[in-house]
């Protein structure tokens, strides 16, 4: 308060931005207020939510693209140099604001109380939400208030129709079997490579490999990552003691044995890894041919499979090099986040060197943008650049930082399964449609 009486206007301290007194909130956090990355850089609210993803500027535009993402201008852009669809354009919001009809969580008794997960089952699609315990007066609001997801739209417009919700799950579970999805000429091996970790190879490995399986396609995952994350995400045993892709690598045991079908998902096969693996790195390097391992047990495979898509670890290692020996095609996962092209052209030199070497036939055919924030310049950003270097090879289909996905490993569940209505199991729906369309008008591409 001032000596004549006045008060400071709380509005001017609001607009000074920094230390103004509003809180960040996470970037999963769909607030009006506050919008930043909570790093670097920050990124400015736009100027209103429509919840529907502006177009991005024309190229030229002057829009500041952080040097780090810029790639030699080795690979021709796109037709109009700039992306042909917004993923949000495509891909409905989901909802959640309505968590009372389509939460799969158990609602808390108290509205501070962190919601508990209810055991998901495959093919579900949205209920009613089950109350737990005996919740006191204005404890449902409580409730319904703790159920708003951290990306829940903000606007009643943004609420697409349970009933769409319901469809694309029933569209996504093809419960008929049929085949949907084209099937190619021939095998089409796919390694899903990136030496970064944690921009969603394991994800994208099984999500793909699940949508394909559920649309009429015969499809092996190779789990070549020690970690073992797509076995655990396809909930396949991989212990110390179960036969792995450790065993066909060193021992020169058959895939065929150690290869496991998929619980419920016809059509899926997984080659597990277990630690074991971990060590193989470093027992290649005396092995015979130590390069073409995995290549000679893929072909040795009697079965015929539609797909094989191979889960690399986040390395440039012995172990990615047999990936990129054995496939045809490299498909990257690109993070919609800063730093993502860093380090990028290193892996696509040692794709080069590979082709030079050891396999004439190996091309980058299919890159994939993953955990896109419609709220972020910088996805914008990425996005446009990644298009501008990679022209059609990056699919339309753009996957985003969905919670669902996240979730859906530590149930042993692809998100396909464990919340088929949800915008992560629509996003890799219409990416592994894509690809299979792809592959079918392009045979020639493959095995060239
Ligand atoms: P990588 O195999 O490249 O190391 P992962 O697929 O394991 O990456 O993904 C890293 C983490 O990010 C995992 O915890 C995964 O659940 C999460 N994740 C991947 N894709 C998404 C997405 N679209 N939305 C939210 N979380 C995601
Ligand atoms: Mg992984």
């Amino acid at each position: 308060m001032h000596d004549d009486g006045r008060y400071d206007d709380p509005r001017v301290n609001r607009s000074e931005g920094p230390g103004s007194g509003v809180d960040p909130v996470s970037r999963e956090t769909d607030h009006q207020q506050g919008w930043t990355t909570g790093g670097q850089p920050t990124i400015r609210p736009p100027e209103h939510d429509s919840g529907v993803r502006r177009e991005p500027p024309a190229v030229g535009a002057a829009r500041p693209v952080p040097e780090s993402y810029v790639l030699p201008p080795s690979v021709p852009s796109g037709p109009d140099g700039r992306p042909v669809n917004a993923p949000d354009d495509r891909v409905a919001t989901s909802v959640r604001r309505n968590a009372g009809a389509s939460s799969r969580f158990e609602a808390p008794v108290h509205g501070n109380t962190p919601p508990v997960p209810a055991q998901p089952h495959p093919g579900a699609v949205p209920d009613a939400v089950t109350m737990v315990g005996a919740p006191g007066p204005g404890a449902v609001d409580a409730a319904d208030a703790a159920y708003v997801s951290r990306e829940t739209p903000t606007r009643e417009e943004d609420d697409p129709p349970l009933a769409m919700e319901a469809m694309r799950a029933v569209q996504i579970l093809n419960p008929s079997g049929e085949v949907t999805m084209p099937r190619p000429e021939r095998t089409r091996v796919m390694c899903v490579a990136n030496q970064k970790g944690g921009v969603g190879k394991t994800t994208t490995t099984v999500n793909l490999a699940v949508a394909l399986a559920l649309h009429g396609n015969r499809v092996l995952v190779v789990d070549l990552d020690p970690q073992g994350n797509a076995s655990t995400g396809l909930n396949v045993p991989h212990h110390t003691g179960v036969p792995d892709v450790y065993d066909c690598l060193i021992d020169s045991v058959p895939l065929a044995e150690v290869a496991q079908e998929v619980e419920g998902i016809p059509n899926l096969w997984c080659v597990p890894a277990t630690i074991d693996l971990a060590g193989a790195e470093i027992e290649l390097v005396s092995v015979v041919a130590r390069e073409s391992r995995l290549n000679r047990a893929i072909e040795a495979y009697p079965g015929h499979f539609d797909y094989v898509f191979i889960d690399c670890p986040p390395s440039l290692g012995l172990l990615t090099v047999n990936a990129l020996v054995a496939a045809q095609e490299v498909l990257i996962p690109i993070q919609c986040e800063y730093y993502a092209l860093e380090g990028l052209n290193q892996l696509i030199n040692n794709i080069n060197l590979v082709r030079q070497h050891l396999n004439p036939k190996l091309a980058v055919s299919t890159i994939l943008l993953t955990m896109y924030d419609r709220r972020t310049r910088l996805a914008d950003a990425v996005e446009q650049d990644v298009r501008n270097h990679f022209g059609d090879k990056v699919l339309q289909a753009v996957i985003p930082r969905n919670v669902r996905v996240s979730e859906a490993p530590s149930y042993g569940q692809s998100v396909m399964t464990y919340d088929p209505g949800s915008r992560g199991a629509t996003s890799y729906f219409e990416a592994a449609q894509e690809i299979a369309e792809r592959g079918a008008k392009e045979p020639v591409n493959r095995n060239a």
